[in-house]
């Protein structure tokens, strides 16, 4: 849609050409969300795509994704043998409620950013013990995990004019395998819950990462695989009913009920 607000798009080449921030200012990503609803509060945008950041750069220490990078360039990314948590993209990618039509202008951290719960590039990248890099308008850069960075519905941690830069993935973390688990209430619908777990090589560090069904992502970590009874305790210990997301795409009852069976079915999928 047409937003009759902005009065200014600016197309920086680098962020030091971006002075005066103010109220009205919007970084502008992929632009998919901030064009399908009115945005009386915002009257410039700044677009990031003339950065021109590489999307992908795979190091030794892992992943780097820019925060520029699309959707469909990081379904096509085939990383080297040794990362067996690759597949995960595509599944995560393959849960998202948007269609293929929009890959190739969404982004990752237009995803991370707007932290909805059913936001499929947080659930990846918060399984894979994402961190983010964010580049506040004013002093040093800081380092967040994706899992403390989304705090709730629509709510992060970012400081007004704060950028997101990029995610690296560690590489210990793209080596684990993984299972996921996704749950819709009706067919192509938003995700009701979205359940990852990732082990290491000899069974060791199972990471249980809970999404969707609650209103930001939910890490258990356990040293070894745990037990049904050890994993459906500690899964009620962290989450009882109140913390569930209660909303259209499933109520929280609903939404405990099928946490606690993915789970489960993960569970047994990794042991
Ligand atoms: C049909 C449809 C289906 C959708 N389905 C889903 C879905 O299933 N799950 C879901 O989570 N979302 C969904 N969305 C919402 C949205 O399209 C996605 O969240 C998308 O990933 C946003 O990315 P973008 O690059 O288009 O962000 P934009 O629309 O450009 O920006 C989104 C917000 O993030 C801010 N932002 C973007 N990049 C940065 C950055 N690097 N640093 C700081 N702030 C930044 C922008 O200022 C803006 O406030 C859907 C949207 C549509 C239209």
């Amino acid at each position: 849609m047409n937003l009759s607000t902005i009065v200014e798009v600016r197309r920086p080449m680098s962020l030091g050409e971006i002075q005066g921030w103010h109220d009205g200012c919007s970084w502008l990503a992929g632009g998919t969300w901030l064009f399908s609803e009115p945005q009386p509060a915002v009257n410039t945008l700044i677009d990031l795509d003339s950065l021109g950041w590489t999307p992908l750069a795979v190091t030794e220490a892992g992943l780097d994704i820019a925060a520029t990078c699309r959707v469909a360039e990081l379904q096509a990314f085939e990383g080297p043998p040794a990362w067996r948590a690759v597949p995960l993209f595509r599944q995560c990618i393959d849960a998202f409620l948007m269609s293929f039509k929009i890959w190739n202008a969404a982004t990752i951290g237009g995803n991370i950013c707007m932290s909805l719960p059913a936001g499929a590039m947080i659930s990846l990248t918060a399984a894979l013990e994402g961190v983010c890099t964010l580049w506040p308008r004013e002093g040093a850069p800081r380092e967040v995990p994706v899992v403390d960075l989304v705090t709730g519905n629509h709510a992060n941690t970012l400081r007004p004019g704060e950028l997101l830069r990029n995610i690296r993935l560690p590489a210990s973390a793209l080596a684990k395998r993984t299972a996921m688990r996704q749950v819709s209430l009706t067919k192509l619908g938003r995700s009701a819950a979205l359940i990852i777990a990732t082990v290491g090589e000899d069974g060791a560090d199972f990471l249980l990462t809970v999404s969707a069904a609650t209103p930001r992502p939910v890490q258990l970590r356990f040293s070894a695989c745990p037990s049904a009874d050890a994993l459906r305790g500690a899964l009620d210990e962290r989450l009882p009913l109140h913390a569930y997301f209660d909303d259209v795409h499933g109520s929280a009852p609903y939404k405990q009920h099928v946490t606690r069976y993915l789970a489960e079915q993960i569970r047994l999928e990794l042991a």
